[in-house]
């Protein structure tokens, strides 16, 4: 027991190094996303489908909306195929990446196949028997491991009293993870209009193996037939991933800016802190105002709306360099030939040459 404690103090303080290194850079870089199981580990089953696929597919989707429209985050997957990756790989590829953010994605599975509903979870020690049998049935696929004995320390999936452990990993991460896990939520609740059970805390083994916040979504349940459909199908697994994409964006941004904070200010650099420069893509103009869900809408995920006198005008993407946007430019231009760049200073328009003058581009 003695070991064991060590061992866990040893991981919270490996758990502090990393992340101070991570975010000696300042800026959300890198997010690492996990597909759960795969391969021979198939993961809950529906009536016809199998969770690994469903996963896999949002999982896809939403890197490249991260890819495509926030070029200056990199992406690091677990998995892109239909492999088996042992569980403390998955947490190694993450730590290795020194990312700033995990998100593991899953679905659910219920005997009783009226229970439908997205949840999030976070590191902690479970609050309800219902979310223990989650982290017991996402934990258990180490049992398809040939050495999870040893790997886990004796950590038998099945048993309840493996999990009074996680009382002492309420870590430097929870805040942040539970920050997340509610923007999640709020996005599946408000805009992608499915049925949030909420934010929840378990003992999941890939959240504590892994030295960064992070997230465990279960996006639905595919024991529940219409939720099985929803999961299955191109436009839920797109609407999903795009309610993923809104809330990693949203925690960015609050990533960005708190860390813009705590970073001791050089004389050179008080400029660059007080404003804040941001570069978009204006893709449309409009006197009326274009509803959600026509137009522009259609074609791109990521669309933010500003006001300039009686104009609605419409954007996609969004970086703090020219060089950054430059480089999503043709690619949106694909869709929207006579797009371009613009620039804003604390929200407000202002003449791209200022803004790179300001931003030294
Ligand atoms: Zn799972």
């Amino acid at each position: 027991m003695k070991l064991f404690i060590f061992s866990i103090v040893w991981v919270l303080l490996l758990g502090f190094f990393v992340s101070a290194d991570a975010q000696s850079t300042g800026k959300l870089k890198r997010v690492v996303i996990d597909a759960g199981h795969g391969g021979k580990d198939p993961g809950a089953h529906g009536q016809y489908s199998k969770e690994k696929d469903v996963v896999l597919a949002v999982a896809l989707k939403l890197g490249n909306y991260i890819e495509k429209y926030l070029p200056e985050v990199e992406v690091v997957y677990t998995r892109k195929k239909d492999v088996f990756i042992p569980l403390m790989e998955r947490a190694e590829i993450a730590n290795k990446s020194k990312a700033d953010l995990f998100i593991s994605i899953h679905a659910n599975y219920i005997s009783n196949s009226r229970i439908r509903g997205t949840e999030t979870f976070a590191l902690g020690l479970h609050r309800t028997q219902e979310n223990l049998e989650v982290a017991k049935k996402e934990n258990s696929v180490i049992l398809l491991e040939d050495d999870y004995s040893t790997t886990f320390e004796g950590f038998d999936p099945n048993l309840s009293e493996s999990y009074i452990i996680f009382e002492l990993y309420q870590n430097s991460y929870l805040d942040q993870s539970l920050e997340m896990a509610s923007m999640v939520e709020s996005q599946f609740g408000q805009r992608v209009g499915r049925h949030s059970r909420g934010v929840k805390q378990a003992g999941f083994l890939v959240l504590r193996e892994t030295f960064m916040p992070g997230v465990l979504v279960e996006l639905g349940f595919l024991s529940n037939s219409d939720e099985e459909k929803y999961l299955t199908s191109n436009e839920g697994q797109a609407l999903l991933a795009s309610g993923l994409f809104r809330a990693f964006k949203e925690y960015k941004q609050n990533f960005d800016e708190k860390n813009k904070l705590n970073k001791p200010i050089q004389t050179a650099e008080i400029a660059k802190n007080t404003s804040r420069i941001k570069y978009r893509i204006q893709i449309a103009s409009s006197r009326k105002k274009i509803k959600q869900g026509t137009s522009v809408y259609r074609k791109l995920d990521d669309i933010y709306e500003y006001q300039d006198g009686n104009l609605f005008k419409y954007t996609t993407g969004e970086s703090d360099t020219y060089s950054e946007i430059s480089k999503i430019l043709p690619r949106i231009r694909e869709e929207f030939k006579d797009c371009f760049v613009i620039a804003f200073e604390n929200d407000k328009r202002i003449p791209l040459s200022d803004a790179r003058s300001k931003s030294g581009e």
